[in-house]
Order: structure tokens, then sequence, then C-alpha cells
């Protein structure tokens, strides 16, 4: 029986939900026993969701540092010794901007190979499919080695509902004195909603959109709907939203349900990182706009009339 372990990340006892995407991802080796690797120190917190999200074991890592997520080279050290305490065959975690870092880390140190932006993972096999060339094309590979660390893009495993007796084993981790990088502060960006690797909706301004003032229709739209609000490179580069919201080749990748662009051309690169969108939407006044091209539906009008339109819309249907 292969085991597979999933690297949790969890803060204050409250697990991402991309996350459980990537426990729903490893249940589907039929053989599989998940161990849900926890670099954080509320497991108990942490033990109802994991549980019913397809965890048979939490193993909860402890080491001397009271929040090992300050020292990334500790956290992956730790890491790599549970992955060798417990016999791992496969570790993932999410692609995303904190997974990414982590994992490469933790290959390195366990000589192990390492594929990240993992679309879909055939156990029996030892493959996986992975995006390539800012989503032009795909890759299958075939992995030669153990453990297999896999990056999984954020979303493309919606998270299913898999309840397992589930214990909790503490495991007191070595790991080096030297702490070769520390992360001395973390601020909170600018960007004040929900973060768009998280959200199952998204509703995302280009340069069309004009100004960082502009984005307010933007942002009511989405607190209707309950989205994130995102943005191009363009927005982000004329000052209009901050860098945290950006979706595309250099910035997020999101895979929601349904992604709302307004003012977006629809470049190569941003489609690199929003093409896994189940549906599609683009709001655009120019009928010859690359993006009416690779969407599910195309509004052809001006965003100034459409979003505030939209934004009445559904917030009348949701008065009713
Ligand atoms: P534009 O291409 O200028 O499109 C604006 C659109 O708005 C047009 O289609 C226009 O018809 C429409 N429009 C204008 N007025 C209105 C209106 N009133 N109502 C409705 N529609 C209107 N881009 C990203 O987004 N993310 C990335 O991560 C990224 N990474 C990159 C990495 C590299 C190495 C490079 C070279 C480029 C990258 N880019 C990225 C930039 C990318 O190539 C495009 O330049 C960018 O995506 C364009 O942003 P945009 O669609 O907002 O602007």
């Amino acid at each position: 029986m292969a085991r597979i372990g999933v690297l949790i990340e969890a803060r204050g006892g409250e697990v991402k939900k991309t996350t459980l995407g990537a426990l729903t991802a490893a249940r589907r080796d039929p053989e599989g026993e998940v161990y849900a690797l926890l670099p954080e120190p509320n497991a108990e917190a942490c033990h109802g969701v994991l549980r019913q999200y397809g965890a048979d074991r939490i193993v909860a890592i402890r080491t001397p540092e009271a929040d090992i997520s300050l020292f990334p080279d500790v956290q992956a050290a730790a890491l790599a010794a549970a992955i060798d305490r417990f016999q791992l065959d496969a570790l993932l975690g999410v692609s995303g901007q904190a997974g990414r870092d982590l994992l490469a880390r933790i290959a390195s140190i366990a000589g192990a190979p390492l594929v990240l932006d993992c679309l879909d993972i055939d156990f029996p096999s030892g493959t996986v499919r992975k995006s390539h060339f800012s989503g032009k094309t795909t890759a299958t590979l075939r992995l030669n080695g153990r453990p297999w660390i896999l990056g999984i893009r954020p979303n493309i495993f919606p998270e299913k509902i898999d309840p397992r007796p589930c214990d909790i084993v503490l495991y007191e981790a070595p790991v080096p004195t030297l702490k070769r990088l520390v992360i001395r502060e973390v601020k909170q960006g600018s960007s004040g909603g929900p973060d768009v690797s998280e959200a199952e909706i998204i509703i995302s301004g280009g340069r069309a959109v004009g100004s960082a003032e502009n984005f307010r229709i933007l942002k009511e739209c989405a607190s209707v709907l309950g989205a994130a609000v995102g943005a191009s490179r363009a927005a982000v580069d004329a000052g209009f939203a901050s860098h945290a919201l950006q979706v595309g080749q250099t910035g997020k990748t999101v895979s929601p349900r349904l992604y709302i662009a307004c003012g977006i051309s629809g470049s190569v690169q941003h489609f690199a990182g929003m093409k896994t969108a189940k549906v599609i939407v683009a709001v655009n006044n120019d009928p010859d706009a690359p993006i009416f091209q690779k969407c599910d539906y195309g509004l052809l009008g001006d965003l100034f009339e459409v979003v505030p339109a939209l934004t009445r819309a559904l917030g009348l249907t949701q008065a009713k």
C-alpha cells in the first residue's frame, strides 16, 4: 500500500481550502494511506476537517521553534525528515506561492523528483500531467525514484468529503541548528479582500478599468457575488491594483468555478493563470478581442455599464 503525504497549509487551526483539494487528490490512489503533514501547533483544531476530507493520519510536526513557518529551511528539513520517518511514497502540496517554495526545498533535501503545477496524477502508472509553456501545452511526465514531490495547481481537484477514522501522531523532528533564512516580518497585502488563489468566483479587471478608484465597481460586484477581485498585469503595472491580485504567468494561478474578465484582452500570459476556470465570462467592448475566442460567455459592451448592471441585477436576485 502506498503512503501518500499531504502538506497541510493552515493558520491558527484553520486549514486552507486548496489544501483540502490536495487531500482529495491523494485519495485518488485507491490503495493509498493518506498522511496529513501538519507543521503548525494546532493539530487538534485541524483534526475535524482533515478527518472529514480523507486523512487517515495526522502527523503533527514539532520542532524547538514556536513558529516554524518563519524558518523556511528548518520547515523543509522537518518535513523531509517526516517523509523519511513515515516512509512516504509521495508528498502532495498546493502549487501556490508558499507551496512552490517549500516543495522545492523538500525535494532538494530528499533528492526526490519534483513536479509543480500538476493537473492530474495517475498513481498506478506513476505519471503526472502538468501545465507547460504558460499553459500552451501540457506534458505527461513519468516519475523515477521516490518519494514523489508534487505541487498541485490550486482548485484543480475540488475537495470531496470522505470521512476516515483519523488519529494524530506527534513527531519531534530533528532539524538543523543553522537557520540560513529567517522571515522577519509578514505584511498583509493591501488588497484587503479574499485571496484569489482560494476563491471560487473571481471578477478581474484589466487596463480598461482605468484607475484604482474605478476598481470600486468590481469590488461592489464581488461583494454581491461573494467573489474575490483579480487583475491583469497591465492593471497592476499601472498601479490600479496590488500585485497580490495579479492573475497570470507572473501572478497567481487560479481555478475558480467562475471567472469574469472585465476589460481584459486575453493575452496568453493572462490565460496561463486562469485557463482552468470552469466557466469564463468576458466583458469587452471590442468584438475582435482575443478573449472572445476563449471564453464560455462573452458580453460585448462597456464594462462601466455592464458591471454595475450586473451588480444591480444580482443584488435584486439576492433580495428576493
Ligand atoms: P490590454 O491588452 O490593453 O486589454 C484591454 C482590453 O480592454 C482590450 O481588449 C479592450 O478592448 C478592452 N476595453 C477597453 N475599454 C473597455 C471598456 N470600457 N469596457 C470593456 N472593455 C474595454 N499579463 C497578465 O495579465 N498576467 C501575467 O501574469 C502576465 N505575465 C506576463 C509575463 C511576461 C513575461 C510578459 C511578456 C507579459 C505578461 N503579461 C501578463 C502581460 C500580457 O502580455 C498583457 O500585456 C496583459 O495581460 C494585458 O492586460 P489587459 O488585458 O488588461 O490590457
